[in-house]
C-alpha cells in the first residue's frame, strides 16, 4: 500500500466512526435507564385518567428505579402521578406524596412540574372543603404554568377551578376558565381531558337552566368519545344529556338517552350509572302516566346505589319515590320519601330539587287540607324558584359578558397577531434591503476607493511621465519641447509688448569633451544649468536646446534689456570657478539675442535669428553677446486690393 492511498481510507474509516457516534448520540441523547423511567412516567400519566391503580403502580416502579439513579426532576414527576392517583382515595397517602414532591422540587432543575404539584394539592385542600386555599392554589399553578409554557398544567389549573367556582355558583368566572381549559387542551391534543372540560361546560349550562347550549355541548362532546375506549364516560354523558332533555320536558329523546345509558352502564358494570339510568327511566314513565312501572325502576334503582353509595343519587331517587308516590295516591309514604329527598338535596346544595320537593309536599298538604304546611311549602317553593331563576338570569348575563369580552378580545388578538405579522414581515423585508443597501454602498466604496487610487496613481503616473517628457534627462532643466512650447503659447498670443530670446552656446566645448572626458563634459553642462537657473527668474523662461546651447525666453522684454540679461548670463559664467572640473580651463558662453512681437513672429523665425546673431557672436571670438542684425518684424500683409 503506498502512502498516498493510506491516508484517504483512514480518514474515510474516521468519517464513518464519527457518523456512527453522532447517530448513537441522536438516538440515545439520554441514559438507558433515564428514558425506561420517562416512559414509564408517561405510562402513568395516561393511566390516571383510566385507571388510578395502574398509574400509581407504574409511578411506583418509577420511583423504585430512580432509587439506583435518583434524579430530583423525575422523581418530581412521580410524586405528582401518585399524589392525583391517591387524591379521591387516600387523601393522607396523596398528602405524603405532596410533601416528598415539594422536596423533590428543591433539587429539581426545573419549575415545570411544580403547577401539577400545586395542581393536586389545590384539589386536595378542594376535597377538604378549603375553597378559598384552593382556589389560590389553581391561581398559582396557572401563572407558573403559563411561565413554563405548560399548556397542558395550565389547562388543568383552569378546569379544576372552573368546575370549583361553577359548583360555588360563580358560574360566569367558571365559565371562562373551562372555556380556556377546552381550547388549551384541545390545542395539545389531551382528548379525554378536552371532554372533561366539555363535560363540565355541559354541566354548567344545564346548571343555568340553558338546555339547548347544555344538550349541544353534550352532544358535542360525544361526537369526541369513542365508546369502544371510554364506554364508562360515554355512558355517564348519554345519562347527562337524557337529563338535560328531561328538564326542557322532550320526553321522547329523555328516554332514548336514559335506555342508552342503561345499556352501556350495565355494559361496564358501573351500578352508579346504571342507577342513575334508572331513576332517569322513572321519570320517563311519571311523566308517561305509569307510576306503578315508575316505582318498580326507583326500586331497581335504589337496589344499585346500595352496591354504590351516592348521595347526591339518593336524593334524586327519594324525590323522584316522593313524585311517583304521590302520583299514586299515597300521600304519607310521598311525604315521608319527599322530605327526606329535601334533607338530603339541602346537603348537596341542589335547588331546583328542593324547590320541585317543596312544590310536590304543598299539593300533597293541600289535598291532606293541611293548609298551613301547603302554605310554607309553597313560600318555600316559590323563593327558591326566585332565587334559582334571579341567579341564573344573573349568571347568564355575566356569562355573555364573558362571551362577548373574550370574543372580543380574541378578535383583538387575532388582529393585533396579523397585525405584527405585517409589521414584521415589512421589518424583515427593510432589514434585507437594508442589508443589500449596506452591501452595495461598501462594495461601491470599495470600489470607489480602488477606482480612485488607480486613478490617482495613472494621473500621479501621467503627470511623471508628463514632467520626464519635459525634462531634459542630465540637467533637470525644461527640454527644448517644453521650452519652444513655452514660447509658442508667448508669440500665439499677439501683444504690443515684444518677446526676446537668447541662445547661449559654450564656448569650445568639445576640447573640455576631448580634454578632461565625457563625464566631465556632463558635469560642465549640469553646473551651467545650475547656475542659469538662478540667474532666470519668471517670468522669463530657461530650457536646454540641446547639446551645449541652452534657450532663455523673455516675455515682454525688448533688444536692451535682453542684451543685458544676456551680458550678465555671460559674466557669471565667465566668473565660474572650474578648477574643481577641469584645472584651469575657463568656460565662456557666447549668446546670440533675438527679438520679436507676439503674433507677429514665429518661434522657429525668432530662433534662427537668435541662431544667427549666435554664429555672429563666435565668429566674432566667443565669450560675447551678440544681438540678432535686425529685429523681426514681418511686413503687414498687402490688402487685397
Ligand atoms: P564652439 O565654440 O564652436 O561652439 O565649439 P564647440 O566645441 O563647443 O562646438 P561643437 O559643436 O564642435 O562641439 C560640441 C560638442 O559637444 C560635441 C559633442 O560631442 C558635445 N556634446 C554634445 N552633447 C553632449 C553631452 O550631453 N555631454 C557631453 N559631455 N558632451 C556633449
Ligand atoms: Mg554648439
Ligand atoms: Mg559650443
Amino acid at each position: 500500500m503506498t502512502p498516498d492511498t493510506r491516508l484517504p481510507r483512514f480518514l474515510h474509516a474516521l468519517r464513518r466512526r464519527l457518523a456512527l457516534a453522532l447517530l448513537i448520540g441522536i438516538v440515545q441523547p439520554a441514559p438507558a435507564s433515564d428514558n425506561a423511567i420517562r416512559d414509564l412516567l408517561d405510562r402513568a400519566d395516561n393511566a390516571l385518567r383510566s385507571d388510578a391503580d395502574v398509574a400509581r403502580g407504574l409511578a411506583l416502579e418509577a420511583l423504585g428505579k430512580l432509587d439506583a439513579a435518583p434524579d430530583a426532576d423525575l422523581e418530581l414527576r412521580a410524586r405528582v402521578v401518585l399524589c392525583d392517583a391517591l387524591i379521591e382515595t387516600d387523601a393522607a397517602g396523596a398528602e405524603r406524596q405532596l410533601a416528598a414532591g415539594r422536596a423533590a422540587l428543591k433539587a429539581a432543575t426545573s419549575r415545570a412540574y411544580e403547577a401539577d404539584l400545586l395542581n393536586c394539592e389545590g384539589e386536595l385542600r378542594s376535597i377538604a372543603g378549603d375553597t378559598p386555599a384552593a382556589l389560590r392554589l389553581f391561581e398559582r399553578a396557572l401563572a407558573i404554568a403559563e411561565r413554563n409554557d405548560r399548556p397542558d398544567a395550565a389547562a388543568e389549573s383552569l378546569l379544576r377551578r372552573g368546575e370549583l367556582r361553577s359548583r360555588n355558583g360563580d358560574l360566569a368566572a367558571a365559565m371562562g376558565d373551562l372555556r380556556r381549559s377546552l381550547l388549551l387542551f384541545d390545542s395539545v391534543g389531551r382528548q379525554s381531558a378536552a371532554g372533561d372540560a366539555l363535560n363540565s361546560i355541559a354541566n354548567l349550562y344545564s346548571r343555568l337552566g340553558d338546555d339547548t347550549e347544555a344538550a349541544a355541548a353534550y352532544e358535542n362532546l360525544l361526537r369526541r368519545l369513542d365508546p369502544d375506549k371510554s364506554l364508562r364516560d360515554y355512558a355517564v354523558i348519554v345519562h347527562n344529556l337524557g337529563r338535560v332533555k328531561e328538564a326542557a320536558g322532550d320526553w321522547p329523546a329523555a328516554r332514548r338517552e336514559y335506555e342508552l345509558a342503561l345499556d352501556l352502564s350495565r355494559r361496564v358494570g358501573n351500578s352508579r350509572i346504571v342507577g342513575y339510568a334508572l331513576r332517569g327511566l322513572a321519570a320517563v314513565r311519571l311523566a308517561d302516566h305509569q307510576p306503578d312501572s315508575a316505582l318498580d325502576l326507583l326500586d331497581e334503582a335504589a337496589a344499585q346505589l346500595r352496591k354504590a353509595p351516592d348521595n347526591w343519587l339518593d336524593a334524586q331517587i327519594l324525590l323522584q319515590r316522593g313524585l311517583v308516590l304521590q302520583a299514586l295516591h299515597r300521600p304519607a309514604e310521598a311525604l315521608t320519601a319527599l322530605e327526606a329527598a329535601t334533607v338530603e338535596l339541602e346537603r348537596s346544595g341542589a335547588l331546583f330539587p328542593r324547590a320541585t320537593a317543596h312544590m310536590a309536599r304543598a299539593q300533597i298538604h293541600a289535598e291532606l287540607a293541611q293548609w298551613q304546611a301547603a302554605y310554607e311549602n309553597t313560600l318555600r317553593a316559590k323563593a327558591i324558584t326566585e332565587n334559582v331563576l334571579r341567579s341564573q338570569i344573573d349568571q347568564r348575563y355575566a356569562i355573555l359578558k364573558v362571551e362577548h369580552d373574550t370574543a372580543s378580545r380574541e378578535h383583538e388578538n387575532a388582529l393585533l397577531l396579523r397585525e405584527r405579522a405585517a409589521i414584521e414581515n415589512s421589518l424583515q423585508q427593510e432589514r434585507r434591503a437594508n442589508r443589500f443597501k449596506l452591501v452595495a454602498i461598501v462594495l461601491t466604496g470599495i470600489l470607489a476607493a480602488t477606482l480612485g487610487t488607480i486613478l490617482l496613481r495613472l494621473r500621479r503616473s501621467a503627470a511623471r511621465m508628463q514632467l520626464l517628457a519635459m525634462t531634459d534627462e542630465l540637467t533637470g532643466l525644461p527640454n527644448r519641447r517644453a521650452v519652444l512650447e513655452r514660447l509658442d503659447r508667448i508669440l500665439g498670443k499677439p501683444s504690443d509688448k515684444p518677446c526676446s530670446v537668447l541662445i547661449a552656446d559654450i564656448d569650445h566645448f568639445k576640447l573640455i569633451n576631448d580634454g578632461w572626458g565625457h563625464l566631465v563634459g556632463d558635469e560642465v553642462l549640469k553646473t551651467l544649468a545650475l547656475l542659469l537657473r538662478s540667474g532666470v527668474r519668471e517670468p522669463m523662461a530657461l530650457g536646454r536646446l540641446g547639446g551645449e546651447e541652452f534657450l532663455v525666453v523673455l516675455p515682454e522684454t525688448g533688444l536692451a534689456a535682453a542684451h543685458q540679461v544676456a551680458e550678465r548670463l555671460r559674466l557669471q559664467v565667465a566668473a565660474l570657478d572650474t578648477r574643481g572640473l577641469c584645472d584651469d580651463r575657463q568656460l565662456t558662453m557666447s549668446i546670440g539675442v533675438a527679438v520679436g512681437l507676439p503674433g507677429r513672429c514665429s518661434a522657429s523665425e525668432l530662433l534662427s535669428e537668435a541662431d544667427t546673431a549666435l554664429y555672429v557672436a563666435k565668429a566674432a571670438g566667443r565669450n560675447r553677446v551678440h544681438p540678432s542684425p535686425a529685429p523681426t518684424t514681418p511686413e503687414p500683409m498687402a490688402t487685397p486690393g
